[in-house]
């Protein structure tokens, strides 16, 4: 196993046993982890080269853990050195670090699936009546509408998680796009994505172009106030240089190094947490990690090409392994209402799961509940099942008993997330299961 913990050159500690004086060290005192059963894996590998560490990450993530690469520089010299762990570890030596000596950042791997996120800045001198807060209000709502307009993609202000480390002289933020399952397929789609809504500000505002579908429908002196002056020029305060390949991205409670400016939960932030923790700051730190999804197999990619080509679809399914040697009866096509149901009939099981093609529906055999809206109590000897109406995106109760053969249970909505996934999946989870029927 290569549960090694080297944690020891994260602190500095037994390789630089003779300079122990210099600030090299993270803490005085070297901590190790306590590990559970059921914990993240211990895993940690400190590198001098970014390639081989991104490698390693590749290489040791399992289904179960996902390991991250982090980049930190060392306080001594600002040098950097690449750590790969599972994000709860490296957090867990990360805070213990002292405030000024967190210096940390993400490494987005390409070709790997992240969040939505922005850079966000400008010099304050030049910008003095600008408001950052209201700029980045402005900013979010017309990405909302984006992702309404380009992916029928709902979503609210409590989506944005947004970080703040402004100095007196310059406003600095970054904002994450988080949903549940829910990604960019890698940060070129995302880099895309933000360029065209650039582009369509400068020219909106260059331009007396009256009409813009989406810009219309935002008061233009507020998104005048988005392009500020800077050094080369006037610019928007979105850094659209961001999204290039590996790119490293600070992290949460990190400062620059050799500045003062660290990161933390910006006051106007109303973010709703995706990674509910105990321990809150963990949770804050693993939503502000771009490319870490302890579940990809659930995840739904957005792609991004131009504005007339965008495209939605399950991870899964750019690894079609996962579903084929999967023939049993117990799942569907469809994974997330297998899980779905799963959970409804708890601590009943799914006995059969059956398609039917004709009707667009999916049949839940269940066992271990019996429990019928018709009677409101449990059958003694007969079972239930419930239909799952792929077309009317509804599900209701049925059952085995002959008292309750014309019952139907009031139809329950599947939820949102499901729903948004039948509308831009349908055609291709039906051609999968065809597919699958066949070899079954
Ligand atoms: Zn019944």
């Amino acid at each position: 196993m290569m549960d090694t913990i080297c944690t020891e050159k994260f602190y500095g500690g037994k390789v630089r046993k003779r300079k122990l004086k210099s600030n090299v060290n993270w803490v005085k005192t070297y901590r190790v982890m306590p590990s559970h059963i059921l914990g993240p894996t211990q895993f940690w590998q400190v590198f001098h080269r970014q390639v081989d560490a991104l490698t390693t990450a590749a290489e040791y993530s399992t289904k179960t853990d996902t390991l991250c690469t982090f980049a930190y520089q060392r306080p001594s010299d600002g040098s950097r050195r690449f750590v790969v762990a599972h994000p709860e570890v490296y957090w867990w030596y990360y805070k213990a670090k002292p405030q000024e000596e967190r210096c940390s950042y993400e490494v987005i791997p390409k070709d790997s699936p992240c969040w939505l996120y922005l850079d966000l800045e400008y010099p304050v001198e030049l910008n003095p009546l600008c408001n950052g807060s209201r700029m980045t209000r402005t900013l979010i709502d017309i990405i909302r509408v984006y992702l309404l307009t380009h992916y029928h993609l709902l979503c609210d202000r409590n989506n944005f998680l947004i970080l703040d480390s402004t100095s007196s002289t310059k406003f600095s933020r970054h904002v994450i796009f988080t949903m549940k399952d829910m990604a960019f397929k890698d940060n070129s789609h995302v880099g895309k994505f933000i360029k065209i809504i650039y582009n369509d500000i400068m020219l909106y505002l260059k331009s007396d172009m009256q009409s813009h579908g989406i810009l219309n429908q935002f008061n233009k002196v507020d998104i005048e106030e988005m392009l500020v002056e800077t050094d080369h020029g006037k610019k928007l305060f979105v850094d659209s240089g961001v999204y290039t390949k590996n790119r490293q991205f600070r992290v949460y409670l990190s400062t620059k190094w050799g500045k003062q400016s660290h990161l933390t939960v910006s006051t106007d932030c109303t973010h709703n947490p995706v990674n509910k923790c105990r321990d809150k700051e963990l949770g804050i730190f693993l939503d502000s990690l771009i490319s870490y999804f302890p579940n990809k197999q659930n995840l739904i990619l957005l792609e991004f090409f131009n504005r007339s080509d965008v495209k939605a679809q399950l991870y899964s399914k750019t690894t079609p392994t996962q579903y084929s040697h999967k023939s049993d009866n117990q799942s569907s096509p469809y994974p997330e209402i297998d899980k779905y149901i799963s959970n409804l009939v708890d601590p009943g099981k799914i006995r059969i799961v059956k398609y039917s093609d004709k009707t667009k529906t999916l049949r839940y055999e269940i066992y271990g509940n019996r429990y019928c809206e018709n009677i409101g109590r449990c059958h003694k000897s007969n079972n239930i099942y419930w239909i799952v109406d792929l077309n009317k995106k509804k599900l209701y109760q049925k059952c085995h008993d002959e008292d309750c053969s014309d019952f139907l249970s009031t139809p329950k909505s599947l939820p949102e997330e499901i729903a948004f996934m039948l509308d831009i999946e349908g055609d291709t989870l039906i051609s999968r299961l065809t597919v699958n029927e066949n070899i079954t």
